[in-house]
């Protein structure tokens, strides 16, 4: 059964139990109201007829005689029935409305005639009418000389029973009607949305097109909430899906270039460069470093998802300023036509992974290298600032246009495409970004076309929460 006629069903049997009790218990303080009217009019005409009876001059012999006097104005009406008995049971007089039928005693009577309380009880004559009876002690000094009884017919009583019967049940069921239509009306406008989270993610998985959203009606409210989160969780996946894709397509048209080049030499030297050894010589190494490219690539790329996937660092405390020092070292063993600068360099320590910080730092200084043409200069420089270690490689280079500088730290993003690369994957500033965010760091960049970049590596100093040193 669908939530919505569930909640219906719910909705109306909760109704439809309040109004059983409710019903019920009007139905039964009007009963007991509409009886104690009569019970008070039955008592205040047992009180006529044992006043009367008292009123005689002897009343005792009234009673032995077996012939009392009723009173005159309900004895022939049909409204009142009245009997009169003596205390051995047996009746003085009754209202001629009996026509000769005996009222019926109440059963605490039968056994105490002497009582001197009034009891009132419900009977049903040999006709079917239903009486309410009253019988009371007829009192003289203090004693009980006999019993009047007074009865009244409840048909009155019961048809107004039946009136409020008859409403009731029939409010009742306009009332439960209402409820259910009502109810499930409310229940699929407070569905509704359900619905479209359903469909919509129907569709989506029909169609593949992780770009759709849900349309969120009520955004402060549970299910508001529920579809944004769901949006949420669509745009995380739609950024991972199409991450992946162009991580595909990247990587694809990344090794598809070398593999051309190894493909390309190797048919020269099957075409006979083999015995040309200037030729077959170039070919081999065009095969060697597109090989070599294609491996650093690939454990490149194995580095970058291992970072994804929330690689460990091995945290230890580095002194940057031998670190830079070697780095320094490689750099000037690599320029070949460019100088490579060591400027101020304070002494610095920060909690890291030495072979990490060392890629990263290598990284920046290969690409300098890259980008910086013969005659230019590359300097390194390392100080200390406000508890942050500042690394900054600036060369004198090509520089990176404007537009570029947001993309440069993505994957495989290379500014310029035209630009030759060599060795060039577009993979080594997103490693030394991640390497700088893991040690709580960053990376920062400054560009000129022409005139050069700087990329600064901001660290957190070592021990420096407890002070700078
Ligand atoms: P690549 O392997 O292409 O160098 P990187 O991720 O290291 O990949 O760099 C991304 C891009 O940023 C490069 O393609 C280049 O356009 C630009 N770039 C990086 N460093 C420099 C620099 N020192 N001078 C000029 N451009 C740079």
């Amino acid at each position: 059964m669908s939530i919505r006629n569930r909640l219906t069903l719910w909705y109306t049997s909760l109704l439809a139990v309040s109004l059983i009790i409710i019903g019920a218990l009007v139905y039964s303080v009007v009963g007991s109201i509409l009886i104690s009217v009569i019970d008070d009019r039955l008592s205040s005409q047992a009180q006529e007829v044992s006043s009367l009876i008292q009123a005689e001059n002897d009343p005792f012999s009234v009673m032995a005689l077996g012939r009392a006097r009723l009173p005159s104005i309900d004895i022939f009406g049909s409204q009142y029935y009245i009997q009169i008995l003596q205390l051995d049971g047996r009746a003085v007089q009754l209202s001629e409305n009996l026509q000769g039928q005996r009222l019926p005693l109440a059963e605490a009577l039968t056994s105490d005639l002497a009582a001197d309380e009034a009891r009132y009880a419900t009977a049903v004559l040999e006709s079917g009418v239903r009486l309410r009876v009253i019988s009371a002690p007829i009192l003289l000094a203090g004693r009980t000389i006999g019993i009047v009884q007074v009865a009244a017919s409840l048909s009155d009583m019961d048809d107004s029973l039946a009136g409020v019967r008859r409403a009731l049940l029939v409010g009742s069921l306009i009332a439960l009607l209402l409820a259910a239509i009502g109810g499930n009306i409310l229940a699929r406008a407070a569905l509704r949305p359900i619905k479209a989270i359903t469909e919509t993610t129907q569709h989506i998985t029909d169609t593949q097109d992780l770009s759709q959203r849900i349309p969120v009606a009520v955004p402060t409210d549970e299910l508001g909430q529920l579809t944004e989160t769901i949006n949420d969780m669509l745009g995380r996946l739609d950024s991972l899906f199409q991450a992946q894709q162009r991580l595909v397509a990247d990587v694809s048209h990344e090794l598809r270039t070398p593999l051309t080049t190894i493909q390309g030499n190797l048919d020269l030297l099957r075409r006979g460069a083999v015995d040309d050894r200037a030729m077959r010589d170039d070919a081999l190494r065009a095969i060697s470093d597109e090989t070599a490219r294609m491996r650093r690539m690939i454990s490149d790329l194995l580095l970058l998802a291992q970072a994804d996937a929330g690689l460990q660092l091995y945290l230890q405390p580095v002194e940057v300023d031998t670190l830079l020092l070697d780095v320094y070292r490689q750099a000037q063993m690599m320029a070949k036509d460019v100088t490579v600068r060591l400027g101020a360099e304070d002494q610095a320590i920060v909690e890291g992974d030495t072979d990490r910080l060392r890629q990263l730092l290598l990284n920046l200084v290969v690409n300098a290298l890259k980008y910086t043409p013969a005659g230019g200069e590359i300097t390194l420089t390392l100080q200390r600032n406000n508890g942050r270690v500042r690394v900054a490689v600036a060369d004198t280079g090509v520089g990176i246009p404007a537009e570029d500088l947001p993309h440069i730290f993505e994957r495989f993003y290379r500014a310029d495409r035209s630009r030759t690369r060599p060795g060039g994957s577009g993979l080594g500033l997103s490693i030394a970004q991640w390497i700088a965010q893991a040690h709580g760091g960053d990376i920062e960049v400054e560009s000129r076309i022409g005139q050069g970049s700087t990329f600064t590596v901001n660290l957190p100093e070592a021990g420096a929460t407890e002070g700078d040193v």
